[in-house]
């Protein structure tokens, strides 16, 4: 039975209207949604020159009958939505019945389709809008939609394209951003007769976590689940010491639908708050589901971000599910999270990177994995995902590979096994001594511990600062008026600002056209850092003018608490460095400097000992003997 309508024009009107059709990859997200949205569990996508030669997308799903091969291309034709009420109430990906109807009139379409319960599948051909042919085809149950010579009646288009390897891109990217919201779903990507992605569908979210980025890192995510009366949330984060330096690992998937949400971004950017090093983004797949009413996906024509009732809701659930986890997870980083190579007998033992240089390296290190999508298929996805491994894992591999005895699966993470839940105490620790000037050793119940003193420092200074008071009248003279001179623009900002530097205790007296004077300056400054903190605030303000005082404060001292800290290479005497560790004791988080980097890392008796080959890790069982 047809089911195709052509939509009234009092609902056509109402729909976010836009061309869709830009590029390849936007012809691959349309097709690829009708076969999500047509029940599909096997979708198979096919390019030839990223698309621009020729696009087919095969699918397993419920099909379409002779007569909705015809009405499909109608413009507003759609089997989704019947009338307005469905428009605020939508459970499928599209809904617009725009996209073959734009798709056929740039390029020459044909689709195969076949219901389950009719014997023959048809076809019909469209080239530019015109329709050509029709008639009966050999097709399995489902949909085969082929687009050829996408934009050869609009020239103009077609120049606009970038290179093949950026097409692709956009292409591989969104089945794999696909591949994450729906896991059930084997999606598989073919680029001039080479697979260069495919999903294995088993319905689970870390595998097809493992399948886009690295199993090394979905095994390492922290999985997350929350819900309220209208919100539920799932999926997986990093840890905080898995991160990137931009915010494209974070995955926003809203009812199966993948988009962007900045606030969501930053919800969970601060659920995270100071474990994570200033400039640097988890990775993140996070599903969220709620009832379709409260979503309204008609805001733009692509549908890559939607508008979402009772945020503020989401945003709270989000932080403390987050939070809650991240709470779990042992904040003590062990050197066994670095995993360990298996040996072959004849490896010598001082190749063991038990470095902890390279774990500070490691974090501030771009680990980007913008690695090329094009060329040598699978190798760029192997590039692609080998690229994410941290440094730890990396390491051994290359070992391994120098041994070449052992395969790469031999390498695995101790760190559940050793993770040590409880919270440390510092007055327990006996100080052993102190190494390359930089790290000091402390033994305690269940293992030793490395600590980085200057990060130790760091941090102590970091709260004894934030725990003071601020008073912004308390005003200090200055001996000498400090003269500041501004840029045109940067003097606009500042005038603009004034009010926020008022706030904060910073009164700026008009000095000359783009010159400013201050006489003094609040108590929570330090003498030294007047200036600087005066230019930083006002960069930060411009950025974001809505900043709060504590907020501002925060990043002052953040900064002031990293400079007046002990370097590395200083030497510090029994007496100082016990009580530098004592210090540690009662602090709200003793375990990370301000800026996200470990204080110290734990080395327990367990780990020592399978380091030793004491005792046998289970998985090993008899390998070397
Ligand atoms: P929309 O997806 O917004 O409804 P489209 O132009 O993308 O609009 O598709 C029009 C109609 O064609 C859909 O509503 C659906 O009924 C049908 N259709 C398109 N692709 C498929 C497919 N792969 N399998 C089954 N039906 C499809
Ligand atoms: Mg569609």
């Amino acid at each position: 039975m047809a089911k195709i309508k052509q939509m009234p024009d009092s609902l056509a009107n109402q729909i976010a209207a836009g061309e869709v059709v830009e590029r390849p990859a936007s012809v691959v997200k349309e097709l690829v949604e009708n076969a999500i949205d047509a029940q599909s569990t096997e979708i198979i996508v096919e390019l030839v020159e990223a698309g621009i030669q020729q696009i087919k997308v095969t699918d397993n799903g419920i099909g379409m009958v002779k007569e909705d091969l015809c009405l499909a291309f109608l413009p507003h034709a759609t089997s989704k939505i019947y009338d307005v009420n469905d428009l605020f109430n939508i459970h499928s990906l599209g809904f617009r019945g725009e996209a073959l109807a734009s798709i056929a009139s740039v390029s020459k379409v044909r689709i195969d389709s076949k219901v389950k319960e009719e014997a023959s599948a048809n076809y019909i051909l469209i080239e530019g809008s015109n329709y050509i042919e029709e008639g009966i085809s050999q097709a399995r149950a489902g949909t085969s939609i082929t687009v050829d010579s996408l934009f050869y009646n609009t020239p103009a288009r077609l120049k606009h394209l970038k290179t093949i390897k950026t097409e692709l891109s956009h292409s591989l990217k969104f089945i794999q951003n696909l591949s994450l919201s729906y896991p059930e779903i084997r999606f598989r990507l073919i680029h001039n007769d080479k697979v260069i992605f495919s999903s294995i569908g088993n319905g689970e979210l870390q595998q097809a976590i493992a399948n886009v980025y690295h199993p090394n890192i979905a095994r390492d995510l922290l999985a997350i689940k929350g819900s309220s009366s209208d919100f539920s949330i799932e999926g997986y984060i990093s840890k905080p010491t898995l991160t990137r330096t931009n915010r494209q690992y974070i995955h926003w998937i809203i009812n199966g639908r993948v988009v962007k949400n900045y606030i969501l971004d930053e919800v969970l950017l601060k659920a995270y708050g100071r474990q994570l090093m200033i400039g640097r983004h988890p990775i993140a797949v996070v599903s969220i589901t709620l009832d379709a009413r409260l979503v309204d996906v008609n805001v733009h024509p692509t549908k890559q971000t939607v508008r979402l009732s009772k945020e503020d809701e989401l945003s709270e659930l989000l932080k403390e599910t987050v939070q809650t986890v991240l709470q779990q997870y042992n904040m003590i980083p062990s050197a066994s999270d670095t995993p360990l190579p298996r040996l072959s007998p004849e490896a010598k033992v001082s190749n063991l990177s038990l470095d902890l240089q390279h774990h500070k390296d490691t974090e501030q290190r771009d680990l980007s994995d913008s690695g090329t999508y094009y060329g040598e298929l699978r190798s760029a996805l192997a590039n692609n995902s080998g690229a994410v491994i941290e440094e730890g894992q990396a390491l051994p591999k290359e070992q391994i590979n120098k041994n070449d005895k052992i395969s790469s699966d031999n390498i695995e993470s101790l760190a559940d096994a050793e993770r040590n839940e409880k919270k440390l105490d510092f007055f327990s620790l006996r100080y052993v001594g102190q190494i390359h000037g930089t790290y000091l050793i402390a033994e305690g119940e269940s293992g030793f511990y490395l600590i980085d003193q200057h990060a130790a420092q760091e941090r102590i200074r970091y709260e004894n600062l934030m725990n003071e008071p601020i008073d912004t009248n308390r005003q200090q003279q200055l001996l000498m008026p400090v003269i500041f001179n501004f840029t045109m623009s940067e003097t606009e900002t500042v005038n603009e600002l004034m009010p926020q530097f008022n706030r904060l205790g910073i009164y700026l007296d008009k000095f000359g056209p783009n010159s400013f004077q201050l006489e003094s300056y609040p108590d929570w400054i330090e003498a030294h850092e007047v200036e600087s903190i005066v230019r930083d605030v006002s960069e930060l303000l411009a950025k974001q003018p809505d900043l709060t005082i504590q907020q501002i404060r925060e990043q002052a001292i953040i900064m002031r608490s990293c400079r007046g800290a002990i370097k590395a290479n200083h030497y510090l005497d029994k007496q100082q460095a016990q009580a530098l560790i004592e210090s540690l004791d009662g602090l709200e988080d003793p375990y990370h400097c301000p800026h996200g980097r470990p204080v110290f890392v734990e080395f327990t008796e367990n780990y020592i000992e399978k380091l030793f080959k004491r005792i046998q890790d289970r998985h090993e069982g008899g390998l070397y003997h």
